[in-house]
């Protein structure tokens, strides 16, 4: 509406402000172009000769008629060309009175032709009133310098129309424009501001709440395109955010438990020690070798915790140097030989003699974890298989087991921190339950390609990609 009001006062103002000024400014350009017609066309004829004299005379009324002017041209010698108006509107006579013209028996025009000539341009521009009161102008100019004619004085005069008729006119008409316009910016503006801005404030207000904790906020789409891109853009936030509340509660179940547990064992055995086996040797390095273990676990998952959160953090500095694949997986099969020799699983190693360029402790980490993994989700047949492929660049290791195998809408999950498909499963090899979270960011770190292929009861194949010596 401001905007439609803007443009009506422009209208305002240029129709009954500057409309004078304007039209004057039009009028002096219009009589400008005749003169230089005029004396074009003085310039143009012989007027010696009778037939170029009536040429010229025909020319010159065709010009006053265009124009609606008073033309007197009239030579040097007092013989006057041509002076004549059209429309017979008294421009003459005008100009006869109110310049006080009137010496008697002398032409006006020869008078005001001789003022032109005093003028130092030859020429003048005046406006005056005319005993009737009404604006009129005067242009006079002294045309044809040419040696083979006379030089001539042209005097022209005209009314400035008035115009307070016209812009009254134009200024009722403006007035219903004016209503018109304001009615139909009001009535756009609703519409307009409606269907923007009620959906908006929609999403915001939903957005409030989404704030305060209310995760099943759903924001509803079915607008224009940029408020559906939002709306379908929070929606997609508000997934994220239920997502990570979810994790966030289950971080915080896993962690008081896995924490819990050491510490209640830990508690439990100390008081044994003090209570019942504290003389007895034996019995006192059992116990202690509790406390010891679940005291290593503890320190486990609080340096795995430690470990996954610097790496996502970026502090921790991928620290690369050439290793042997082969050895590394001998390493880490080795670090599980307890568990295997007691649970009867068996490692198979099949990789081809290579060195690759990556940071020996974390794939170490990496491995661990994938090894553990398969160990814990091994199939009937307890064979976990660990290979190795040659690409060009780059060498793929595989981590694969023959047990349940992951569903597929689980698969894109498993790396999150803290996500386990079955909570309950049973563990060979203690887990803090965020192996592969570990896993992903230790492969990140180096910038290398990871992923999984599963098929649910035929086992699961973890891989990953290592550079080959630098
Ligand atoms: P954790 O094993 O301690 O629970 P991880 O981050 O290592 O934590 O694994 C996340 C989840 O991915 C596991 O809980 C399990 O459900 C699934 N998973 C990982 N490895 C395997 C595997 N080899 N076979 C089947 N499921 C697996």
């Amino acid at each position: 509406m401001l905007f439609a009001a803007v443009i009506i006062c422009g209208l305002w103002l240029l129709q009954n402000v500057f409309i004078h000024g304007y039209y004057k400014n039009m009028k002096e350009a219009s009589i400008l172009e005749a003169a230089g017609q005029l004396s074009r066309s003085y310039m143009a004829y012989d007027i010696a000769d009778e037939e170029g004299r009536k040429k010229l005379v025909s020319e010159i009324t065709a010009i006053a008629e265009k124009y609606d002017l008073f033309v007197n041209i009239a030579q040097l010698d007092g013989k006057t060309l041509y002076t004549d108006e059209p429309y017979k509107r008294g421009y003459g006579d005008s100009l006869k009175d109110s310049l006080s013209m009137s010496v008697f028996g002398v032409d006006p025009s020869y008078l005001v032709a001789q003022r032109i000539l005093q003028e130092p341009e030859g020429k003048m521009l005046q406006y005056f009133e005319d005993d009737n009161s009404r604006p009129m102008f005067l242009y006079g100019e002294v045309i044809s310098h040419s040696k083979k004619k006379d030089p001539a004085v042209m005097i022209v005069s005209s009314t400035l129309q008035p115009l307070d008729e016209t812009v009254q006119l134009l200024s009722q008409q403006l007035l219903i424009v004016s209503t018109a316009i304001f009615a139909l910016a009001f009535v756009l503006s609703f519409a307009i501001s409606k269907r923007i801005s009620l959906p908006l404030m929609n999403i915001t207000s939903n957005a409030r709440k989404l704030s305060s904790g209310n995760y099943d906020m759903v924001f509803e789409t079915g607008n224009y395109y940029e408020a559906n891109q939002l709306a379908h853009a929070l929606n997609y936030a508000t997934d994220g955010l239920k997502q990570v509340d979810k994790l966030r509660a289950e971080l915080i179940a896993n962690v008081s438990h896995d924490l819990r547990t050491p510490l209640t064992m830990i508690k439990a055995y100390a008081e044994m020690l003090r209570d019942i086996s504290g003389s007895n040797e034996e019995k006192r390095n059992i116990h202690l070798g509790v406390i010891i273990r679940e005291s290593d676990r503890l320190t486990m998952l609080v340096q795995d915790l430690l470990d996954v959160s610097k790496m996502q953090a970026g502090v921790m500095k991928v620290e690369a140097r050439n290793f042997s694949l082969p050895e590394k997986l001998r390493e880490t099969s080795e670090r599980f030989s307890a568990v295997c020799e007691n649970g009867g699983y068996k490692i198979e190693i099949d990789c081809p003699q290579v060195e690759v360029y990556a940071d020996p402790l974390k794939i170490s980490q990496v491995l661990y974890n994938l090894v553990s993994n398969a160990i814990n989700y091994a199939g009937e047949d307890k064979k976990i298989y660990l290979s190795a492929e040659l690409f060009d660049n780059h060498v793929r290791v595989y981590v694969k087991d023959t047990g349940a195998g992951i569903a597929a809408e689980d698969l894109p999950l498993i790396w999150d921190r803290y996500y386990k498909v079955d909570k309950e499963h049973k563990r060979c090899v203690a887990g803090t339950g965020i192996g592969l979270s570990i896993v992903k960011s230790a492969l990140e770190l180096h910038g290398m390609e990871y992923g999984v292929e599963s098929t649910l009861g035929e086992g699961s194949t973890f891989w990953f990609d290592l550079r080959r010596q630098a």
